[in-house]
């Protein structure tokens, strides 16, 4: 350990840009073990490991970084895993730059963090490689039943936990594939799917019951699901686009991000996809535009290189220091081809220079500034007077963030409780919501955030309904398990 000084930091090698453009597989492979095993050992093994407080997991990172520089690879696995139900998934997706990376010690001092994210994909998928990944094994059967709505981390998450627990779980879901933005949000580019689909797999196997194509507000209403169930856990993410209030933004071709990716990724699972086979979801030869500076921004603009764009801009408001999402996939974009006009914005969409018909041609764009700073703390964008410009524009994809849908009218469930902002309210304490025995956890809860606090948050509502779980059992069987 502490080899930080002599050791350089290394990354798994990224493939080249030109030739990642071309598929849509991750773009870096995993370490070959001698070198996750050298990168682990130059963790400084802290008294108080930074990386773990700014983890959301609180993952034990030292511990299973000095494993893995010893080579006790399976000892590792199975602390990693003991606080994550996708440790591999996290290595790859996670904010490392933000979070625990980005809060090294040895970063501090201006050595280069030590790399966790790609150690810890490299100890799973090791796990999973070597036959280390045990199925599911469900507790002692306690005779109630719980019903999640949602597939995505938080929904599984939580899922796992109560059925190891004993429970009956049932999951719910509107897509007909589970693993919920894991699946059909982010590109494979980030996460390949088989490598969600393995986690599902393995749920399923280990008897949680998976309803896909299932809509909670179409298919049943919440009070059917309360009757069916001793709790619910409401776990459906965000997803109401921000809308962009400019003329002509109903113009054929200004399509919203969401409906962008799942296009690209069906297309990646071999499904027909309508609109992307009629070309209205397809950037092949286009000139795209992609509004927005998130997460969401960054895969579409990196998915739109990958369909064979003739050109792909990205319009943001700030600049590239006040901009929301990762560094690390800003440049990943650059490398890619992406152009960001940093500080601008669209004004109106027009139908100049389209060829004629009702589609876009032109984002009649301005310039911006930076003016003092907002409530989050970055300075506020406006409108820089006298810099307008025109930027061609055959697709143009709305990536402004997503808001709650409104739950307690979808769910046919008035008496909801939910906050200013249509996220579900809930005791801090118990993550109940106002009904009795109907919990919330993921997005849907914070607003648009992390996988890793999806996690976090499914976990921590797997206790706090077991622990009201408890206090319902009926069936002496049920009783004896309270006493234990
Ligand atoms: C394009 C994109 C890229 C992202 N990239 C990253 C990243 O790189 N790293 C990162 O950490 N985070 C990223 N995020 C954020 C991350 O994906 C989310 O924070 C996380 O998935 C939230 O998990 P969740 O379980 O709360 O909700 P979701 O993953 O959204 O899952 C909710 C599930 O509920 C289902 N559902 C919704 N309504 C109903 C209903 N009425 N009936 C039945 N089912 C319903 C949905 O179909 C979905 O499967 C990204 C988000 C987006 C949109
Ligand atoms: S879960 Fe995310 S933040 Fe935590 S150690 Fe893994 S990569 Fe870092």
């Amino acid at each position: 350990m502490l080899q930080f000084v002599d050791r350089a930091q290394a990354f798994p090698p990224k493939r080249q840009a030109p030739l990642r453009a071309q598929d849509f597989r991750e773009i870096a492979e995993r370490y070959a073990p001698p070198a996750a095993e050298e990168q682990a050992g130059r963790c400084s093994q802290c008294g108080v490991p930074y990386c773990s407080v700014h983890c959301p997991l609180h993952n034990h990172i030292p511990d299973w970084l000095r494993l893995t520089a010893e080579g006790r690879l399976r000892e590792a696995y199975e602390l990693s895993n003991s606080t994550s139900t996708m440790p591999e998934i996290c290595g790859r997706i996670c904010p490392q730059d933000r979070l625990c990376e980005g809060n090294c010690v040895i970063e501090f001092s201006q050595h280069g963090s030590v790399t966790i994210g790609s150690v810890e994909k490299f100890i799973t998928d090791t796990a999973w490689d070597q036959g280390w990944v045990e199925p599911l094994q469900p507790g002692r059967a306690r005779g109630q039943s719980v019903g999640v709505i949602g597939a995505g981390p938080a929904g599984l998450t939580a899922a796992e936990y109560l059925r190891v627990l004993g429970y009956d779980v049932h999951v719910y879901d509107r897509h007909d594939r589970p693993g919920g933005l894991l699946t059909y949000g982010i590109p494979g580019f980030k996460l390949e799917k088989p490598v969600v689909l393995r986690r599902t797999d393995r749920l399923a196997a280990g008897g949680i019951v998976f309803h896909q194509g299932f809509e909670v507000g179409r298919d049943a209403t919440l009070d059917q699901l309360r009757d069916k169930h001793d709790a619910i856990l409401i776990a459906t993410g965000v997803y109401k686009a921000r809308a962009i209030k400019a003329p002509g933004v109903g113009l054929s071709g200004v399509v919203e991000a969401l409906d962008y990716l799942i296009a690209s990724n069906r297309k990646s699972f071999g499904d027909a996809v309508p609109a992307f086979d009629d070309g209205s979801l397809d950037a092949a030869g286009k000139n795209v535009v992609v509004i927005g500076g998130g997460d969401t921004a960054m895969d579409c603009v990196r998915t739109a290189i990958r369909q064979g764009a003739a050109s792909v801009k990205c319009l943001y408001r700030r600049d590239r220091a006040n901009m929301p999402g990762s560094q690390r996939e800003t440049a990943n974009a650059e490398e890619e081809g992406v152009e960001f006009v940093w500080l601008s914005a669209p004004e109106a969409f027009d139908t100049k220079g389209n060829g004629g018909g009702d589609k876009v041609g032109t984002v009649k764009a301005t310039g911006m500034r930076l003016g003092a700073p907002d409530a989050s703390g970055r300075r506020a964008p406006e409108p820089d007077p006298g810099a307008a410009f025109d930027v061609p524009a055959d697709l143009v994809i709305k990536a402004l963030g997503f808001d709650a849908e409104d739950l307690p009218t979808l769910f046919d469930a008035p008496e909801l409780g939910v906050t200013r902002w249509g996220t579900i309210r809930t005791d801090a304490r118990t993550m109940m919501s106002n009904l009795d025995g109907v919990f919330a956890a993921g997005d849907i809860v914070k607003g648009a955030s992390l996988v890793v606090q999806a996690i976090r948050d499914g976990r921590d509502v797997s206790e706090r309904m077991h622990a009201w779980l408890k206090t319902q059992a009926k069936a002496p069987v049920a009783r004896e398990m309270v006493a234990a």
